[in-house]
C-alpha cells in the first residue's frame, strides 16, 4: 500500500480509545478518532497529528452510515476499524430488565457489527482489512455485578471468531482484545469502592492495566500481526489464562 494508512477507532474521545487514538497519531497513520459527545476533546485530539474527530453512535445505524460515508467521501476506505465504543452498567440480576440488555447488545455488540458490517465492504474489494473488537476479562469468565455486560462481551469474541471465519480468505483478519482491569472512566467508581491493595494483589504483575497497555496490542494486531485472526487476545497482568 502506497499511502497511509487509515484507522477508524470508535468511542476514541477518551479512555482505552483515546489512548489507541494516540498511539496511531505517532505513527505513520491516517487516523479517524470516532465521538459520541465529546466532540471538543475529540477535536482537541485530532488537532496533534494526521487525525480528524468523526461523529458516531455505534447505537444508531443511521449515524454509522452517516460516519463511514463521510470518511469514505472525504478520504476514502478504511483499512483498520477498531470497535472500542462501549458502555457498562452495575445492576443486580435481580433489577435488570429487557432495556437494560437492549441498550447493552445495541452498543457492545451490535454497534461493533453496525460498524463491521460497512467496513468489510471496502476491506473486501481491497483485499484488506484488519478488524479488532475491544472485548473484556467480563466477556470470558463471566461477571456478577453486570452479567449483560459480560454477556455482551462473551457475543462479542463470537462475532470475531465468525467474522474470521467468513472473511480471513479476503485478507480481512479479525480479532478480539480481551482486558482485564483498566483505569479509565468506565472503572473509576468500581475501583474507588475496593480495596486497591488487595485487588492488584490478585493480579500476578501486581498492577492495574493502564489504556496505553492496550493501545500497545491494538496497534500491533494493526500493524504487524498479519497470520493472526480469530483469536482473542489477553491483556489482564496474568489474572486469567486461557
Ligand atoms: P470509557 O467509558 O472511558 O470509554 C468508552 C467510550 O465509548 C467513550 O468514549 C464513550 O463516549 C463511547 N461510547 C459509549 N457509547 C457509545 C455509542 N453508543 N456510540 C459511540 N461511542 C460510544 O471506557 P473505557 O474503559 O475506555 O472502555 C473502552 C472499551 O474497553 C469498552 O468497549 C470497554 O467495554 C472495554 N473494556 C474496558 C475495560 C476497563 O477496565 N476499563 C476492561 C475491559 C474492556
Amino acid at each position: 500500500m502506497n499511502r497511509k494508512k487509515r484507522v477508524f477507532i470508535t468511542g476514541a474521545s477518551r479512555g482505552i480509545g483515546k489512548s489507541i487514538a494516540e498511539k496511531f497519531i505517532q505513527s505513520d497513520f491516517e487516523v479517524f478518532i470516532g465521538f459520541k459527545d465529546k466532540k471538543i476533546e475529540a477535536e482537541e485530539l485530532a488537532s496533534t497529528g494526521n487525525a480528524y474527530a468523526i461523529n458516531i453512535d455505534v447505537s444508531s445505524t443511521l449515524s454509522v452510515n452517516a460516519a463511514f460515508d463521510e470518511i469514505e467521501s472525504s478520504h476514502g476506505s478504511i483499512d483498520i476499524l477498531i470497535n472500542n465504543a462501549g458502555i457498562s452498567q452495575v445492576k443486580l440480576f435481580e433489577e435488570l430488565e429487557d432495556d437494560d440488555w437492549f441498550n447493552m447488545l445495541s452498543v457492545n455488540l451490535i454497534g461493533a457489527f453496525r460498524c463491521s458490517q460497512r467496513a468489510v465492504i471496502k476491506m473486501r474489494e481491497n483485499k484488506f482489512g484488519k478488524i479488532i473488537n475491544i472485548s473484556s476479562l467480563g466477556g470470558q469468565w463471566g461477571g456478577i455485578h453486570q452479567v449483560h455486560y459480560a454477556a455482551s462481551k462473551a457475543a462479542l469474541i463470537n462475532l470475531t471468531k465468525s467474522m474470521a471465519k467468513k472473511f480471513s480468505n479476503e485478507g480481512i483478519c479479525t480479532n478480539a482484545i480481551a482486558p482485564g482491569l483498566i483505569e479509565t472512566d468506565m472503572t473509576k467508581d468500581e475501583l474507588s469502592s475496593i480495596n486497591l491493595e488487595e485487588l492488584e494483589s490478585q493480579i500476578p504483575l501486581g498492577r492495574l492495566g493502564d489504556p496505553s497497555d492496550v493501545a500497545s496490542l491494538a496497534f500491533f494486531l494493526a500493524e504487524d500481526g498479519n497470520y493472526i485472526t480469530g483469536q482473542t487476545l489477553n491483556i489482564n497482568g496474568g489474572i486469567y489464562f486461557s
